[in-house]
């Protein structure tokens, strides 16, 4: 199995919505502090209990599409319905200091990121089956009908591009999926 290349290490995280990326990239920033996780843009109304900075930085389709305009983002890409970036700046820093960086972003952006930064070390994160994988989407309960039916219409899309990453992780067992994860990035 591949593992990480040496500093500075860029890791890319994808896979499609609701696979438990976020609940795994929690679990190893506790674990690891030292990890420095992206905060992206994003059009998408924040959830219930999500906070500007914290978990996106919220915008108005208007303010993004001005920064993207200006080169702000390291990649950016649409999905279901809403835009979402990378911004640029804080990783290129976090990056030049000799920190690692975590982007946890979809497919689109994962490809542009492998084009323009292809010492980037790409993780494909999926799920055991597309059913259980529409039984965590509608357990989150933080989506509409429509949005779910978006999110797993896009998932099939995904799921057949695992051949891309260099590795693929599937989250099955919670803490066997942190221990390969944190074994690739190089955190164990
Ligand atoms: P994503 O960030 O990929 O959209 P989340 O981390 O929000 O996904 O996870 C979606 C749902 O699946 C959450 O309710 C989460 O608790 C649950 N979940 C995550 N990993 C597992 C797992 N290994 N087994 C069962 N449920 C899981
Ligand atoms: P959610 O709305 O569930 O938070 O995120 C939807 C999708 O957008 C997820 O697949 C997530 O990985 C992706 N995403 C989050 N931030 C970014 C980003 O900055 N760029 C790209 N391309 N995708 C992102």
């Amino acid at each position: 199995m591949p593992i990480a290349p040496d500093s500075p290490r860029l890791t890319v995280l994808t896979g499609p919505s609701g696979v438990g990326k976020g609940t795994l990239v929690t679990a190893l920033r506790q674990q690891h502090p030292e990890l420095w996780l992206s905060v992206s843009a994003t059009t998408r109304a924040p959830r219930a209990g999500e906070e500007e900075g914290v978990h996106y930085f919220f915008h108005s389709p208007e303010s993004f599409e001005a920064l993207a305009q200006a080169g702000g983002f390291l990649e950016w890409a649409s999905f279901a319905g809403n835009s979402y970036g990378t911004p640029r700046g804080p990783v290129e820093a976090q990056l030049a200091a000799g920190v690692p960086v975590l982007l946890e972003i979809e497919l689109e952006g994962a490809r542009q990121v492998r084009r323009n930064w292809p010492q980037a070390f790409q993780i494909f994160l999926k799920p055991p089956s597309l059913e259980e994988l529409e039984r965590r989407i509608r357990g989150r309960g933080t989506e509409t009908e429509a949005a779910i039916q978006r999110r797993l219409e896009r998932a099939s899309e995904e799921l057949q591009a695992e051949a891309e990453f260099d590795a693929v992780v599937e989250n099955s067992d919670l803490a066997k999926a942190l221990a390969e994860l944190e074994r690739l990035i190089g955190l164990a």
